[in-house]
């Protein structure tokens, strides 16, 4: 057996071009441009790198982008005023405030001081607590891109086993809740959890988000299961460029999977294109408008 192949990139890429179309119906029946402000504090180069590519795709969405860059030594007061600034603002919907934080700054009271309903991060507690209440909330972009693949695969996720591997509050939790909304029946994995192989052998769809380079082998997938690696991974290869690889043994897990996703190619790209969406849901609340149709 050959898994199937699920292609981010185009999924992200149609995902895009309905923002672009309902910001596109926004922009003409209300006169409303959402906008996204991203704050960078220092010059961590991948976080660099992710700023610019959320600024060209919000740009390309036909929505306002304003980007803060913040010197490094930036202290923690005068990053709270900008926060409250842009809190104000009413050209800005979204604000996202780009993570890691230098250590001289306390990343939860940074968080905490977003006004929830811009918080397109989903990470402000009010957002975490409603999704974990099943209640309406800004989730988290990278596990929304992950439901998104897998329906891909499957319409609906009602009644099947899941593992999320990884329980952090970016990735493992959110994804964890927004699968219990899905009516999926939800094992959650961490690194002290025991015998992971075989609570994976029992998973319908598997989620890998550990940080732990090709952890999830092969011979630990139920025939057929649909595996969502989130894991991005740097290695170093002799002599070359190092090379991104996921959590997941990717060529052993073609052999036994049903579909996977691969890395990268896979649920990095639908990251950016969710926080578009979050942006575009949060003009739209914000503004009393109906829930846009993305
Ligand atoms: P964290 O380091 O915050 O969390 C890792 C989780 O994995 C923890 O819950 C940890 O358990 C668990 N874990 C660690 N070792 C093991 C193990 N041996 N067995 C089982 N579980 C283990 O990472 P993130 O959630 O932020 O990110 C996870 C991965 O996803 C990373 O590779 C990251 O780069 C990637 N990522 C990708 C994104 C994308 O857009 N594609 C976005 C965000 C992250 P415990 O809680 O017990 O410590």
């Amino acid at each position: 057996m050959t898994a199937r192949i699920i292609d981010g990139k185009a999924i992200a890429a149609e995902l895009r071009t309905r923002v672009a179309d309902e910001v596109a119906r926004v922009k003409r029946d209300h006169a409303l441009t959402p906008g996204l402000a991203v704050v960078l504090v220092g010059h961590d180069p991948a976080s660099e790198v992710y700023v610019r590519s959320k600024h060209t795709q919000t740009q390309a969405a036909g929505m306002a982008s304003f980007e803060h860059k913040l010197p490094e030594d930036v202290s923690q007061a005068d990053l709270l005023a900008l926060i409250a600034r842009l809190n104000r603002d009413p050209l800005v919907h979204g604000i996202l405030v780009q993570l890691p934080l230098p250590k001289s700054l306390h990343t939860e009271t940074i968080i905490n001081a977003i006004d929830p309903a811009k918080d397109v991060d989903g990470l402000h507690p009010n957002n975490a607590g409603r999704l974990a209440g099943g209640l309406a909330a800004l989730s988290p972009c990278t596990p929304l891109g992950c439901i998104i693949l897998t329906k891909s695969v499957y319409a609906s996720l009602e009644g099947m086993n899941a593992i999320v591997i990884g329980r952090s509050n970016l990735v493992g939790r959110p994804l964890v809740q927004l699968l219990l909304n899905e009516n999926a029946t939800v094992t959650i994995a961490h690194s002290r959890s025991r015998d992971l192989p075989k609570l994976c052998a029992q998973a319908d769809l598997v989620y890998a988000a550990v940080g732990r380079p090709e952890m999830v082998r092969g011979d630990w997938l139920k025939p057929g299961a649909t595996v969502i690696d989130v894991g991005i991974n740097r290695i170093a290869v002799p002599g070359g460029k190092p090379k991104l690889v996921g959590d997941v043994a990717f060529q052993e897990a073609l052999n036994v999977a049903g579909a996977i996703t691969p890395v990268p190619g896979g649920v990095g790209q639908m990251t950016v294109a969710c926080l578009l969406v979050n942006t575009l849901r949060a003009a739209c609340a914000i503004h009393g408008l109906p829930a846009p149709a993305v």
